[in-house]
């Protein structure tokens, strides 16, 4: 039989499971955050840790909303001003 590998939380030594997460990235002049991020969480402290994978397609999926979000504000100079949050679930 295999053995399932438990991973344990290097913050507080809480077992970690599969789950989701928040990824807020914070640029220039918008706030975006990437809801549902599939990530392993410690289910103790609650401290996510996303694979390179998950962590790669994210940042593809954010530089993409970003020059959305940037030719959209070239068009509207007025919503250029101040924060924006942009929420996407992945
Ligand atoms: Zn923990």
């Amino acid at each position: 039989m295999l053995k399932e590998k438990v991973r344990r939380c290097p913050e507080c030594k809480g077992i970690i499971k599969t789950g989701h997460t928040e990824m807020v990235y914070e640029l220039k002049d918008i706030k975006i955050t990437v809801k549902n991020v599939s990530a392993n969480v410690c289910s103790k402290c609650g401290q996510a840790f996303i694979t390179g994978r998950i962590a790669e397609e994210v940042n593809r999926l954010v530089n993409r909303i970003c020059e959305d979000v940037h030719s959209f504000v070239k068009t509207q100079p007025e919503i250029g001003k101040g924060h924006k949050e942009v929420a996407i679930a992945v």
